[in-house]
């Protein structure tokens, strides 16, 4: 928890110290992820004239990614000083076949982050977390990841040149585990669980051999959470400066849906987005093999009890979500609500997402098209309100998800008569 480690040194960022989730105690900026009062997670806080002073043009004139909305993240302006891929301004896909499909009147957006440079949202936290990390006095960029993170954090340190180090559980996919390899860095496949993996890695960091490793998901989580924010910006600027009526996440820790709702909270306090009328709902999507913070709203509780996760999912797979409770915070605060889908209700969406959008999303995509159809069954969407799912990764990743029930319609020899007598001419 302590470090001994500088503080960034970033002049002209926005953000002013750490607060405490729990108790709201305040700590300077540093390389702090959990408070010493009461042990709570600590999250960045602003200065609000400096975030109040941001306008529309800056962003507008900015670069077409993330560090458009440098005035509203914990890093500084210089584009010198960042550790990035320049991830962001993925596409915003109107999705009408699948809106039918699914029964929304009302438009349907399909966020489609798995055309960030490493193919998840994971790109965003990284950049954002590695930025902060090199200014912190960081030289080794290591995390705890289900896999997409794992590829991010080894393509942004083999961008700048510098050593990583990577843990995984090792029963991950061949595809999430080739394309982390491949940057060369140290990949460590931990025989247990991602909780287990995460356990380790928060042990690494109390040791004198990691002093100088910056792991982005835990010794600088709270830069590394607000990256996630410029998912929800960006939607809102995509949209003409509108916060969607309704929008649906999926969840591992339940950190990214937490800091979508943040980042629209933000928009609004800094006058860059007018609030609503009727508010904006955050739905939260599971797998059922890892559903332990919608177990804990569909049983009206703020205890999360953690789970050995199993299924398909999993990129979504952490049994003990560090940010479950916040989660259910916001999902609560805005009336929205969370649902989970099993394997084969995932694979149905992932390709019910294909046929209707061209997007092939990773299974988390499949969690959350498949959560979307069940909160449209249940009357718990507005079928008339506005809606924008997140596809957060990039299907050829989990091929295996989808790969036995796809393939070639038809076989022939080459001739025309065989295409004919296969019935393809009819
Ligand atoms: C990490 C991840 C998420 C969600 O992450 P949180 O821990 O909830 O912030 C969602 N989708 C994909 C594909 C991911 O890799
Ligand atoms: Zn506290």
């Amino acid at each position: 928890m302590t470090s001994t480690l500088g503080t960034p040194v970033f002049s002209d960022s926005p953000a002013r110290d750490l607060v405490c989730r729990g108790c709201g105690t305040h700590f300077p900026l540093a390389a702090q992820h959990a408070c010493f009062e009461c042990f709570g997670p600590l999250e960045v806080g602003y200065d609000a004239a400096a975030l109040a002073s941001v306008t529309r043009e800056q962003i507008e004139r900015g670069p077409k990614n993330i560090w458009r909305y440098a005035g509203l993240l914990p890093t500084g302006a210089d584009p010198a000083s960042r550790v990035t891929l320049n991830p962001g301004f993925t596409p915003l896909v109107r999705a009408d076949a699948l809106a039918a499909t699914v029964g929304l009147r009302a438009p349907l957006y399909v966020k489609d982050d798995s055309a960030n440079p490493t193919h998840s949202f994971k790109d965003r936290v990284v950049s954002v977390a590695l930025t902060a990390a090199r200014a912190l006095g960081f030289e080794r960029y290591a995390c705890a990841s289900t896999g997409n993170l794992a590829n991010s954090v080894a393509a942004h340190a083999a961008r700048v040149g510098a050593p990583s180090v990577v843990f995984i559980p090792f029963d991950l996919e061949q595809g999430k585990v080739v394309t982390t390899a491949v940057y060369g860095g140290d990949l460590v496949a931990v025989e247990g669980s991602y909780d287990d993996v995460n356990r380790l890695c928060s042990e690494l960091t109390e040791t004198d051999e990691f002093e100088k490793t910056a792991f982005v998901n835990v010794n600088v989580r709270p830069f590394y959470a607000e990256g996630s924010k410029t998912l929800g910006f960006e939607v809102a600027e995509q949209l003409g400066w509108r916060i969607p009526a309704q929008v649906v996440i999926p969840m591992a820790s339940g950190e990214l849906l937490t800091k979508i709702d943040k980042a629209f909270t933000e928009l609004v306090e800094t006058g860059l987005v007018e609030a609503p009328a009727d508010g904006w709902k955050v739905f939260g999507a599971q797998s059922a093999g890892c559903n332990p913070i919608a177990v804990a709203l569909h049983g009206d509780t703020d205890v999360i009890t953690p789970v050995k996760p199993t299924g398909i999912a999993k990129s979504l797979n952490i049994g003990d979500p560090a940010a479950g409770i916040y989660a259910l915070e916001a999902v609560r605060r805005t009336g929205g609500w969370m649902d989970y889908a099993d394997d084969d209700e995932i694979r149905d969406a992932i390709r019910l997402l294909a046929r209707t959008t061209g997007i092939f999303a990773e299974t988390a995509g499949g969690v959350t098209v498949a959560v979307l159809q069940k909160l449209v069954d249940a009357g718990r969407l507005d079928p008339d309100a506005e809606t924008v799912v997140f596809n957060t990764g990039e299907g050829l990743k989990t091929l295996d998800a989808v790969a036995e029930q796809v393939g070639p319609t038809y076989r022939v020899r080459p001739s025309l008569r065989a295409v004919r007598e296969a019935g393809l001419l009819d």
